[in-house]
Protein backbone atom coordinates (compact mmCIF):
# COMPACT_ATOMS: atom_id res chain seq x y z
CA UNK A 1 0.00 0.00 0.00
CA UNK A 2 1.18 3.48 -1.25
CA UNK A 3 -0.10 5.08 2.51
CA UNK A 4 2.04 8.26 1.59
CA UNK A 5 0.06 8.88 -1.99
CA UNK A 6 -2.88 8.80 -0.31
CA UNK A 7 -2.19 10.78 2.61
CA UNK A 8 -0.58 13.58 0.54
CA UNK A 9 -3.49 13.23 -2.11
CA UNK A 10 -6.36 13.61 0.90
CA UNK A 11 -3.98 16.25 2.86
CA UNK A 12 -3.98 19.04 -0.50
CA UNK A 13 -8.01 17.90 -0.68
CA UNK A 14 -8.72 19.11 2.72
CA UNK A 15 -6.34 21.81 2.34
CA UNK A 16 -7.46 23.51 -0.18
CA UNK A 17 -11.40 22.78 0.75
CA UNK A 18 -11.02 24.31 4.10
CA UNK A 19 -9.26 27.64 2.36
CA UNK A 20 -12.00 28.01 0.27
CA UNK A 21 -14.77 27.35 2.16
CA UNK A 22 -14.03 30.02 5.72
CA UNK A 23 -17.59 29.63 6.72
CA UNK A 24 -18.13 27.94 9.84
CA UNK A 25 -20.28 25.40 8.89
CA UNK A 26 -18.00 24.55 6.43
CA UNK A 27 -15.19 23.13 9.08
CA UNK A 28 -17.66 20.16 10.58
CA UNK A 29 -18.74 19.62 7.13
CA UNK A 30 -15.23 18.93 5.46
CA UNK A 31 -14.54 15.95 8.04
CA UNK A 32 -16.53 13.99 6.00
CA UNK A 33 -13.32 13.68 3.59
CA UNK A 34 -11.06 12.96 6.17
CA UNK A 35 -13.13 10.40 6.85
CA UNK A 36 -12.83 9.31 3.32
CA UNK A 37 -9.66 9.38 3.48
CA UNK A 38 -9.68 7.12 6.35
CA UNK A 39 -11.67 4.36 4.49
CA UNK A 40 -9.38 4.44 1.44
CA UNK A 41 -6.15 3.79 3.79
CA UNK A 42 -7.79 0.57 5.15
CA UNK A 43 -9.59 -0.21 1.73
CA UNK A 44 -5.72 0.26 0.02
CA UNK A 45 -4.63 -1.96 2.97
CA UNK A 46 -6.29 -5.02 2.57
CA UNK A 47 -6.20 -5.04 -1.07
CA UNK A 48 -2.13 -4.96 -0.58
CA UNK A 49 -1.23 -8.76 -2.38
CA UNK A 50 -0.13 -9.65 1.53
CA UNK A 51 -3.04 -8.62 3.52
CA UNK A 52 -3.13 -8.43 6.90
CA UNK A 53 -5.60 -11.02 8.42
CA UNK A 54 -8.49 -8.99 10.58
CA UNK A 55 -11.09 -10.89 12.53
CA UNK A 56 -13.90 -8.13 12.67
CA UNK A 57 -17.18 -9.10 11.12
CA UNK A 58 -20.54 -7.70 11.23
CA UNK A 59 -22.44 -7.98 14.31
CA UNK A 60 -18.74 -8.56 16.19
CA UNK A 61 -19.03 -5.36 18.34
CA UNK A 62 -16.52 -5.66 21.28
CA UNK A 63 -14.60 -2.15 20.77
CA UNK A 64 -18.04 -0.80 20.88
CA UNK A 65 -18.19 -0.74 24.62
CA UNK A 66 -14.91 1.07 24.83
CA UNK A 67 -14.84 4.42 25.06
CA UNK A 68 -15.11 6.28 21.90
CA UNK A 69 -13.61 9.64 21.59
CA UNK A 70 -14.49 11.88 18.69
CA UNK A 71 -12.62 15.26 17.28
CA UNK A 72 -15.26 18.13 17.38
CA UNK A 73 -15.88 18.36 13.73
CA UNK A 74 -16.93 14.75 14.15
CA UNK A 75 -19.37 15.52 17.13
CA UNK A 76 -21.09 18.15 14.86
CA UNK A 77 -20.87 15.89 11.91
CA UNK A 78 -22.64 13.46 13.74
CA UNK A 79 -25.50 15.88 15.88
CA UNK A 80 -26.28 17.25 12.09
CA UNK A 81 -26.96 13.50 11.27
CA UNK A 82 -29.33 13.13 14.15
CA UNK A 83 -31.11 16.57 13.88
CA UNK A 84 -32.26 15.10 10.39
CA UNK A 85 -33.57 12.15 11.36
CA UNK A 86 -37.37 12.08 12.55
CA UNK A 87 -38.46 13.03 16.22
CA UNK A 88 -39.17 9.47 17.07
CA UNK A 89 -35.50 7.88 16.15
CA UNK A 90 -34.05 11.65 17.40
CA UNK A 91 -35.77 11.00 21.10
CA UNK A 92 -34.65 7.59 21.90
CA UNK A 93 -30.87 8.51 20.56
CA UNK A 94 -30.84 11.45 22.85
CA UNK A 95 -32.04 9.00 26.03
CA UNK A 96 -29.38 6.86 25.06
CA UNK A 97 -27.04 9.83 24.96
CA UNK A 98 -28.17 11.19 27.96
CA UNK A 99 -27.41 7.54 30.19
CA UNK A 100 -23.91 7.32 28.21
CA UNK A 101 -22.73 10.96 29.18
CA UNK A 102 -23.66 10.64 32.32
CA UNK A 103 -21.93 7.20 32.98
CA UNK A 104 -18.90 8.84 30.79
CA UNK A 105 -18.32 11.91 32.97
CA UNK A 106 -14.82 11.84 34.86
CA UNK A 107 -14.12 8.47 33.33
CA UNK A 108 -10.86 6.95 31.91
CA UNK A 109 -10.59 5.18 29.12
CA UNK A 110 -8.99 2.50 31.39
CA UNK A 111 -12.24 2.23 33.68
CA UNK A 112 -14.42 2.38 31.15
CA UNK A 113 -17.14 -0.52 29.45
CA UNK A 114 -20.36 0.79 27.90
CA UNK A 115 -22.15 -0.08 25.05
CA UNK A 116 -22.18 2.71 22.51
CA UNK A 117 -25.02 4.56 22.50
CA UNK A 118 -25.10 3.81 18.65
CA UNK A 119 -24.71 0.59 18.91
CA UNK A 120 -27.67 -1.27 17.76
CA UNK A 121 -29.27 -5.01 19.18
CA UNK A 122 -27.86 -6.81 16.45
CA UNK A 123 -24.17 -5.45 17.05
CA UNK A 124 -24.39 -2.84 14.08
CA UNK A 125 -23.59 0.97 14.13
CA UNK A 126 -26.82 2.72 13.79
CA UNK A 127 -24.48 5.94 12.75
CA UNK A 128 -22.30 4.17 10.23
CA UNK A 129 -22.13 6.39 7.65
CA UNK A 130 -21.18 9.36 9.45
CA UNK A 131 -19.09 7.58 12.81
CA UNK A 132 -15.76 8.92 14.16
CA UNK A 133 -12.41 8.09 12.24
CA UNK A 134 -11.39 5.97 15.48
CA UNK A 135 -14.25 3.77 14.52
CA UNK A 136 -13.33 3.51 10.90
CA UNK A 137 -9.84 3.11 11.74
CA UNK A 138 -10.01 -0.19 14.49
CA UNK A 139 -9.48 -3.20 12.49
CA UNK A 140 -8.27 -6.30 15.37
CA UNK A 141 -6.56 -9.45 13.86
CA UNK A 142 -7.98 -11.68 17.34
CA UNK A 143 -11.12 -11.53 18.58
CA UNK A 144 -10.45 -13.48 21.56
CA UNK A 145 -7.21 -10.11 22.19
CA UNK A 146 -10.19 -8.14 21.89
CA UNK A 147 -12.40 -9.76 24.57
CA UNK A 148 -9.99 -10.78 26.94
CA UNK A 149 -6.94 -7.54 26.88
CA UNK A 150 -10.34 -5.12 25.60
CA UNK A 151 -7.99 -3.90 23.24
CA UNK A 152 -7.44 -5.19 19.33
CA UNK A 153 -4.08 -6.54 17.52
CA UNK A 154 -3.60 -3.98 14.85
CA UNK A 155 -1.90 -3.63 12.41
CA UNK A 156 1.11 -1.96 12.77
CA UNK A 157 1.43 -0.35 9.12
CA UNK A 158 -2.24 0.39 8.97
CA UNK A 159 -2.69 2.27 12.17
CA UNK A 160 0.45 4.05 11.68
CA UNK A 161 -0.79 5.48 8.00
CA UNK A 162 -4.45 6.13 9.80
CA UNK A 163 -2.20 8.20 12.67
CA UNK A 164 -0.34 10.35 10.20
CA UNK A 165 -3.25 10.88 8.09
CA UNK A 166 -5.26 12.26 11.58
CA UNK A 167 -2.35 14.02 13.04
CA UNK A 168 -2.45 15.96 9.51
CA UNK A 169 -5.41 16.75 9.38
CA UNK A 170 -5.92 18.11 13.32
CA UNK A 171 -2.95 20.35 12.22
CA UNK A 172 -4.88 21.55 9.13
CA UNK A 173 -7.67 22.23 11.05
CA UNK A 174 -5.36 24.21 13.68
CA UNK A 175 -3.89 26.32 11.25
CA UNK A 176 -7.92 28.01 11.22
CA UNK A 177 -8.06 28.60 14.75
CA UNK A 178 -10.18 25.79 15.84
CA UNK A 179 -9.47 23.55 19.56
CA UNK A 180 -8.97 19.94 18.24
CA UNK A 181 -8.93 18.15 21.37
CA UNK A 182 -10.84 14.82 21.24
CA UNK A 183 -13.73 14.45 23.42
CA UNK A 184 -16.18 11.32 24.58
CA UNK A 185 -18.36 10.86 21.98
CA UNK A 186 -21.61 10.65 23.96
CA UNK A 187 -21.14 13.77 25.75
CA UNK A 188 -20.02 15.71 23.08
CA UNK A 189 -22.83 14.90 20.91
CA UNK A 190 -25.26 15.83 23.32
CA UNK A 191 -23.85 18.66 24.10
CA UNK A 192 -24.07 19.47 20.44
CA UNK A 193 -27.79 18.64 19.96
CA UNK A 194 -28.40 20.74 23.20
CA UNK A 195 -26.76 23.79 22.18
CA UNK A 196 -26.65 24.35 18.23
CA UNK A 197 -24.82 27.55 18.96
CA UNK A 198 -21.83 25.94 20.12
CA UNK A 199 -20.68 24.61 16.68
CA UNK A 200 -20.32 28.95 15.88
CA UNK A 201 -18.26 29.29 18.94
CA UNK A 202 -15.75 26.07 18.45
CA UNK A 203 -14.77 27.96 14.90
CA UNK A 204 -14.37 31.39 16.20
CA UNK A 205 -12.08 29.22 18.33
CA UNK A 206 -13.71 28.46 22.02
CA UNK A 207 -13.17 25.60 24.03
CA UNK A 208 -16.76 24.00 24.00
CA UNK A 209 -16.59 20.73 25.04
CA UNK A 210 -15.77 19.43 28.18
CA UNK A 211 -11.91 17.74 28.36
CA UNK A 212 -10.98 14.11 28.81
CA UNK A 213 -10.27 13.18 32.50
CA UNK A 214 -6.81 12.22 31.05
CA UNK A 215 -6.24 15.68 29.67
CA UNK A 216 -5.13 14.20 25.89
CA UNK A 217 -4.35 17.18 24.00
CA UNK A 218 -3.86 17.47 20.05
S1 LIG B 1 -20.08 4.99 16.73
FE1 LIG B 1 -20.69 3.02 15.82
S2 LIG B 1 -18.74 1.95 15.38
FE2 LIG B 1 -18.30 3.62 16.85
S3 LIG B 1 -18.39 2.68 18.88
FE3 LIG B 1 -20.45 3.54 18.42
S4 LIG B 1 -21.61 1.82 17.51
FE4 LIG B 1 -19.43 1.26 17.44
Amino acid sequence: MDSRKIIEKHKKIIGGSLRRSPAPQALAHNIAKFHKATDELATARLSDPNPPMFECKKGCSHCCSLRVEALPPEVFRIAKHLQGLESETRSKFVQSLKEAASYAAGREFKNYENPCPFLSDAGGCEIYSVRPHKCRAYFSGSVSACVKNKAAIQDAELRNAENVLANEVIQTYKKKGVVMHPVELSQGVLKALEDPSIEARWAAGDQVFDLLPERIML
